[in-house]
């Protein structure tokens, strides 16, 4: 990942328009775009997002201008061949833009889509200002929403604060309360994090049995100390621990994560529990994103989701002001690609810097992730977190890999079993 910021951002061949001949390669790239830069309502304390004011330089309630918000709009529609184009809204908040703001969204898009392309959305919110107006003009648009919620009241209130450090579950409940008044459809959310992951059966059937997800994204939350300043793997190498020592765990005041980043070994206890849940009683009812796409692999399908994909890169970010980064999670200086007003974004996206931190994923895994047993499953997990050493002191290894390990080696046959049954229910319906 570090080598790819030192190579140019020179757009590849396939960057240019697809012609409609030879192999029927298509231009097909993902962008989260973040209107209100780092701004938000709340202050939960794990936000990796908040402090990107000051790294980047922004200046702070400006917000994305029509201009830029035109601009982009137009570069990722006409940037793309595929039949779909995905627009994610995240922050900081997206909702603090204001509803006019995403009015003009989909007038801009109306305004540049091309014939037999689809054009979705999604938002990405705590759901605080979440109301009638909202929910009826989520509905009317068909954009999905992704709820931020942290499990019941005392695990939600954990960290999820307000500005004040008060609670804010009951206003996440109201927002809650419109969407489904409205019909509105949601994923729920929820950062894994030292306090929560302790309750895994509490979180599961809150979200569950309680909220109504059928749908629901459990991402772990993992911050080095260093987070607000120092890249992905630009870490200093002397300061790097082994994996199971007690600096890679957090609570210790030399680890190198922040108190409220989940234990790995708790990660995998979580991750296990809840999974027997899904097993037992809502498979084929609710998705859980990282059991589902377990599934899937273990079919031999590809992963649906970046983490767990041998390669990735395919998911950018835009900033406020049309500046362009590598991904979501590496929007630092080191990692931007350009500005949508100085290049365009398929010519970033397709290019040369882009590809090769992609690749990167695959290509920096220490020897302890390429003899794993779980490898095709777990592809080293998202290289943010690849933050220790393997127990033979080699570096990139995941900080989660205890816990990611312990999750596959009970999974693991499971998995077999639930692939040889949809393999089994397939091929007698095709009978
Ligand atoms: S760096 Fe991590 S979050 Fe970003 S695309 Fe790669 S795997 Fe996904
Ligand atoms: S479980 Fe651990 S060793 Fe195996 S591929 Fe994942 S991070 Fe690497």
């Amino acid at each position: 990942m570090k080598q790819s910021t030192t190579l140019p951002v020179r757009a590849l061949p396939e960057a240019e328009a697809y012609s409609g001949k030879g192999t029927g390669w298509k231009r097909r790239f993902h962008v989260m775009a973040k209107p209100t830069g780092s701004r938000c309502n709340i202050d939960c304390s794990y936000c990796f997002y908040l402090h990107k004011s000051q790294l980047l330089k922004q200046e702070r309630n400006r917000g994305m201008s029509d201009e830029t918000l035109e601009r982009f709009i137009r570069q990722y529609i006409e940037g793309q061949d595929g039949e779909q184009v995905v627009f994610s809204w995240q922050g900081g908040e997206p909702t603090l833009m204001g509803l006019d703001f995403f009015h003009k969204v989909v007038r801009y898009q109306n305004k540049y889509q091309k014939p037999g392309q689809r054009i979705e959305n999604d938002l990405q919110t705590n759901g605080i200002l979440i109301n009638d107006r909202w929910a009826a003009f989520l509905k009317q648009h068909r954009f999905l929403v992704g709820l931020s919620i942290d499990g019941p009241r005392e695990l939600h209130d954990r960290y999820r604060l307000t500005r004040s450090g008060g609670p804010t579950f009951d206003r996440v409940m109201a927002g809650v309360d419109a969407l489904k008044k409205h019909q509105v459809p949601f994923n729920a959310l929820v950062t894994v994090n030292r306090t929560n992951a302790r309750f895994p059966l509490e979180v599961y059937r809150f979200l569950t049995q309680e909220l109504g997800a059928t749908y629901i994204q459990f991402n772990p939350c993992v911050e080095p100390v260093t987070f607000d300043h120092t890249a992905p793997q630009f870490w200093r190498d002397d300061s790097i621990p082994v994996t199971g020592s007690r600096r890679a765990r957090p609570g210790d005041l030399d680890s190198i994560v922040t108190d409220w980043s989940v234990d790995p070994e708790d990660w995998g206890k979580f991750l296990i529990a809840t999974f027997e849940e899904w097993v037992n009683h809502d498979l084929g009812r609710v998705q859980v994103n990282l059991f589902e796409t377990a599934v899937a692999q273990t079919l031999g399908m590809p992963s649906q989701i970046c983490t767990s994909a041998e390669f990735c890169g395919k998911g950018l970010a835009i900033e406020q002001n049309g500046d362009i980064f590598s991904c979501d999670h590496y929007v630092y200086p080191e990692y931007q690609l350009g500005n949508i007003h100085d290049n365009s974004l398929a010519r970033m996206a397709i290019s040369e810097r882009q590809q090769a931190f992609g690749f990167g994923k695959r290509d920096t895994l220490p020897q302890y992730c390429r003899q794993c047993p779980h490898l095709k499953l777990c592809w080293g997990e998202c290289p943010k977190n690849r933050l220790v050493r393997s127990p033979q002191g080699e570096t990139g290894l995941n900080y989660l890999c205890p816990g990611i390990r312990a999750f596959f080696d009970y999974a693991s046959p499971i998995l077999a079993g639930i692939a040889t049954l949809l393999k089994r229910q397939t091929t007698g319906e095709m009978q």
